[in-house]
């Protein structure tokens, strides 16, 4: 188990207790600490740089240096920082938007392996149970012969209709036949789930921003494996480059990825993160919470 940023600071305060007022240079300390953690915790050196000179102009100006607990007053200013850059100050809803036209087109893009078919599985239970939509699942992968059928599987378990399978059609077809469908038997969201590969290529951005332009989805979600850290981000930042991006689900937060990739997702591609993906089943997927993630690294 890694120790926990929240841990390390308290340690330096700790180490400093009974000597008064703290110098600009105790301050110093802790930040190296918060600086050390953040790195390991996966978080890019752009957003830990950031980070740090916000909680450094914050933590200086102001009484923390003289007050009795230090340590927590810094750790407070941390976690608001985190909680910032996290963008929790946004304002507005951070779950899907459906705000448009019937029926409503959610594009699912990412790598192969990141949880995207699992996750279009989740979004249309949730959106039929919670918000009683009428949801049609299409799949656009015809690289991989068993994706159509399992995301077919999954429209079963998520007892919503999938669109049925016709051999030979291209991405681009398969996605009009599905808009198709929607308009006509008057379905409110039809999410369109792209095919990945193992890693980025030409071909498959080529092909992705080829259906976003066709369909013009409302929300374009990136699907992106928090366990892989550094990865996703550069991940994000290159899917949002070539087919721009209007939300990030973050899948696999129930394994033990230190939540670094979602701070640096954020400030490389702008897009909030919109949902956490927490496990296999299609009842795993929550809201995501800004203060949630800075606590799992501050821990
Ligand atoms: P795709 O290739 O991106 O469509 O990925 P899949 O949806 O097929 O998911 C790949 C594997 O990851 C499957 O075994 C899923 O059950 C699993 N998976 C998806 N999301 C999560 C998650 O949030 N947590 C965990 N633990 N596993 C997940």
């Amino acid at each position: 188990m890694f120790e926990t940023l929240g841990n390390r600071l308290q340690g330096v305060f700790d180490r400093l207790r009974g000597r008064g007022a703290l110098s600009e240079a105790d301050v110093s300390d802790a930040l190296r600490e918060v600086r050390v953690a953040l790195l390991e915790a996966d978080v890019a050196l752009s957003v830990v740089k950031d980070i740090t000179a916000r909680v450094r102009e914050r933590a200086v100006g102001q009484e923390v240096i003289r007050s009795i607990q230090p340590g927590q007053q810094v750790i407070k200013i941390v976690n608001d920082a985190l909680v910032e850059a996290l963008g929790g100050n946004d304002p507005g809803p951070r779950g899907i938007s459906l705000e448009a036209a019937a029926p409503v087109a959610i594009l699912m893009v990412g790598l192969q392996g990141s949880g995207k078919t699992t996750t279009s599985g989740k979004i249309a239970l949730r959106l039929k149970g919670r918000e009683r939509k009428k949801v049609l699942l299409a799949s656009l992968d015809v690289h991989r012969p068993a994706a159509q059928l399992q995301l077919a599987q999954l429209a079963e378990r998520a007892e919503v209709t999938s669109l049925p399978i016709i051999a030979g059609q291209t991405p681009l077809q398969i996605a009009e036949r599905a808009m198709d469908l929607g308009r006509r038997e008057l379905y409110d969201v039809v999410i369109l789930d792209t095919a990945g590969r193992l890693s980025i290529d030409e071909a498959l951005m080529a092909e992705v921003a080829a259906v976003k332009q066709a369909v013009t989805p409302h929300e374009t979600l990136l699907v992106v494996d928090a366990m892989t850290g550094q990865d996703a981000v550069n991940t994000a930042r290159i899917f949002n480059e070539r087919v721009g991006v209007t939300g990030i689900v973050m899948t696999r937060v129930d394994g033990d990825a230190r939540g670094g990739a979602a701070l640096s997702m954020r400030a490389v591609t702008g897009a909030p993160i919109k949902l956490l993906g927490a496990g296999e089943k299609l009842d795993a997927l929550e809201d995501f919470h800004p203060d949630r993630i800075a606590n799992r690294i501050l821990g």
